[in-house]
C-alpha cells in the first residue's frame, strides 16, 4: 500500500518508491539530552508573574528537541550535504544560469562596513554605499544602453511587474488605454504572470519552426490595444532572435514599447546592447549575471533600466548625485511609488558592483563569449546522442528533446535527468520551454572545464543505452528517489506536529 511520507524538507514522498526517511529534529529528541551549560544564576529571580500580564504565560514550555551538540551539528550538516550544489556539482540548469560565483565577492560583501550599515541611518552616514549603488546603476545604464535605472526589485520576476507598472504609468499619462502585453509561446512563465498581476491580458505570439518570433504572426496581433511585448533575447531555446530590431521598429510604429527579459544577459553582455537593439525597458538578474549567489529560492535581485521617456516613472526613491554627494531623492511626481522596502537586496548588488568592477567591459565580453563556447561544445557533443530541434548553434543554452526515445523506448527527459544525479551531476531544466516535446534545457555556463563538459556529455551517451526499467526508478543512489511532485505542490507539509503531551519534555 502506498503510504505518504513526509521528508525532511517537509515534501511528501511516496513511499512506493524507493526513499530513506530522515528524521527530523524533534523526532530525534531524547528527553534528558542537552546542548549547553551554564553557571548557576546569582542574580535574584523575578517571579514570571511578576515579569508578563498572567495570559501571555504559556501553561506548559514549548516541545523544543532535546539533543546534545555534536547530534545538532550531525543532523544539520548531513542535511546540507544531501543538496545539489553550484559548489559541490556541475549544475547545468537551463534558463537559470548557475555559474559559479568567486568566493571573494562574498568576503567583500560581508565586510563589517557593509554588513553594519543599517538602512534608517541617514544619508550623510552612508555615503559610501549609496556611491556604490549610484556607480551599479551607472554600470547597468552602460550595459543595457538604456539611461535609467532602478535597483529596487527584488529578483527578476518583480522587475518585470514593476517595469510593466511603469510602461502601464506611461501610458496612463498620456491619455492612452492600452491593456494587451504580447508574449512569445517560449516565454518564461513569469512573464504573462507578471502581466496579469500588473492587470494587462496576455496574448501568445508564435514562433516560426527555427524558434524565433514569428513576424506575421506578431503583425497580425499588433494593435492600438498593445501595451508591449515582453521578448527574452537570446530566447528560452538559446537563439538569438535575429530580427529584433525589426520586431522593435514593429511595435514603436504600433505605439508599443519593448520589453527585454534580461535573464539570458550571460550570453550578450559587452557585445550588444539591448537599447541598441531597440528594447525600451529591460531587467537584469543580478543572481545568474553577475556573481548572487543563487540557488534555495535566493535572495536574488532585479534592477531595471529604462529609456528617457520611461524614466520619470520609475520607483522611488532614486539615488542621486549632486556635487560630489549622494542622496536619496523622493521628489519624483510621475513615480509608480515604491516597489520594496529600503534600496532592494543591496548585499546581492554588492557582489554585482564587484563582479563587473573585477571583469570590467573586456571581462564581461570574455564571460559571454566563453559561455557560448561552453554551450557549443556541449550541443555537439549532446546532439549526436539526443536530438536538439532548434538550432545548429546555440547561444549560452540549447534544448535537447527526448521525444525519439519516449517514442521507441519509453524513456523521458525526467527519466535522463533523474539518472543523471547517481552520475552525479545536477540534472538540466526539464519540459521548458513548452514548445519541445520532452525538453532538457542544457546551459553550461562559462565556468567549467572541458573535462566537466566531457564527463557530463559521456554519462547522458551511457544513461540512454541502458534498460528501461533501471532508467524508470532512477536514481538509485540518492536520499530520496521519485518525490510526488504533484502532492508536494498541491498538499505541502510545511509544518511539524507535536506529539501527544506525555511525550513532551518536562521544563
Ligand atoms: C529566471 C528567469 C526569470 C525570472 O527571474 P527571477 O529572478 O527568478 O525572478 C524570468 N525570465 C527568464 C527567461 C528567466 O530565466
Amino acid at each position: 500500500m502506498a503510504k505518504n511520507v513526509v521528508g525532511a524538507n517537509g515534501a511528501m514522498f511516496n513511499s512506493c518508491h524507493r526513499y530513506k526517511e530522515i528524521p527530523l529534529i524533534f523526532e530525534l529528541s531524547k528527553p534528558g539530552l542537552c546542548g549547553w551549560q551554564s553557571p548557576q544564576c546569582d542574580v535574584p529571580r523575578l517571579a514570571l508573574e511578576e515579569l508578563l500580564p498572567a495570559e501571555a504565560i504559556s501553561a506548559s514550555p514549548p516541545p523544543l528537541p532535546e539533543l546534545s551538540e555534536p547530534d545538532v551539528v550531525r543532523h544539520y550538516v548531513n542535511l546540507s550535504a544531501m543538496n545539489f550544489s553550484v559548489d559541490t556539482h556541475f549544475y547545468p540548469l537551463g534558463s537559470c544560469t548557475m555559474k559559479y560565483n568567486p568566493k571573494r565577492n562574498e568576503r567583500l560583501a560581508s565586510l563589517p562596513g557593509m554588513l553594519a550599515l543599517h538602512p534608517y541611518q541617514p544619508d550623510e552616514t552612508v555615503q559610501g554605499m549609496l556611491e556604490l549603488l549610484y556607480q551599479c546603476q551607472q554600470m547597468l545604464a552602460e550595459i543595457a544602453g538604456l539611461p535609467a535605472v532602478s535597483l529596487q526589485p527584488a529578483a527578476g520576476a518583480q522587475g518585470e511587474l514593476t517595469a510593466l507598472l511603469v510602461a502601464a504609468a506611461y501610458f496612463r499619462d498620456r491619455g492612452q488605454q492600452r491593456s494587451v502585453v504580447l508574449i512569445p509561446d517560449s516565454a518564461h512563465g513569469t512573464n504573462p504572470a507578471s502581466a496579469a498581476l500588473a492587470g494587462f491580458r496576455t496574448v501568445t505570439v508564435r514562433s516560426t519552426a527555427q524558434g524565433l518570433v514569428d513576424l506575421d504572426d506578431l503583425r497580425s496581433k499588433l494593435s492600438p490595444d498593445v501595451a508591449l511585448m515582453m521578448i527574452t533575447n537570446p530566447n528560452t531555446l538559446g537563439l538569438f532572435e535575429r530580427e529584433i530590431v525589426q520586431i522593435a521598429q514593429l511595435l514603436h510604429e504600433a505605439g508599443a514599447v519593448l520589453y527585454l527579459d534580461g535573464a539570458n544577459m550571460n550570453a550578450i553582455m559587452g557585445i550588444v546592447r539591448p537599447g541598441d537593439f531597440g528594447a525600451d525597458l529591460m531587467h537584469f538578474n543580478p543572481h545568474k549575471t553577475f556573481s548572487g549567489p543563487h540557488g534555495g529560492g535566493g535572495p536574488g535581485a532585479g534592477p531595471i533600466a529604462v529609456s528617457e521617456r520611461l524614466a520619470p516613472y520609475l520607483p522611488v526613491p532614486a539615488i542621486v548625485k549632486q556635487g560630489d554627494k549622494y542622496r536619496l531623492d523622493y521628489d519624483r511626481p510621475k513615480s509608480i511609488g515604491r516597489m520594496r522596502s529600503f534600496l532592494g537586496n543591496v548585499g546581492v548588488l554588492v557582489r554585482m558592483f564587484c563582479y563587473i568592477r573585477t571583469h570590467g567591459p573586456e571581462g564581461l565580453r570574455k564571460v559571454a563569449e566563453h559561455a557560448l563556447l561552453n554551450a557549443n561544445y556541449l550541443l555537439a557533443r549532446i546532439k549526436k546522442v539526443l536530438p536538439v530541434p532548434y538550432g545548429e548553434r546555440c547561444m549560452h543554452e540549447f534544448v535537447a528533446s527526448a521525444a525519439g526515445l519516449k517514442a521507441q523506448r519509453d524513456i523521458s527527459a525526467m527519466d535522463i535527468a533523474k539518472r543523471l544525479l547517481d552520475y552525479g551531476f545536477h540534472a538540466p531544466t526539464v519540459y521548458f520551454p513548452l514548445i519541445v516535446r520532452e525538453a532538457l534545457m542544457i546551459e553550461p555556463t562559462e565556468t567549467e572545464s572541458k573535462a566537466t563538459l566531457d564527463g557530463f556529455a559521456d554519462a547522458v551517451a551511457q544513461i540512454v543505452q541502458e534498460p528501461v526499467e533501471q532508467l524508470h526508478q532512477a536514481p538509485h543512489n540518492m536520499p530520496i528517489s521519485r518525490p510526488d511532485e504533484v502532492a508536494a505542490a498541491r498538499r505541502p507539509v510545511l509544518k511539524w506536529t507535536a506529539p501527544a503531551p506525555e511525550a513532551r519534555i518536562n521544563w
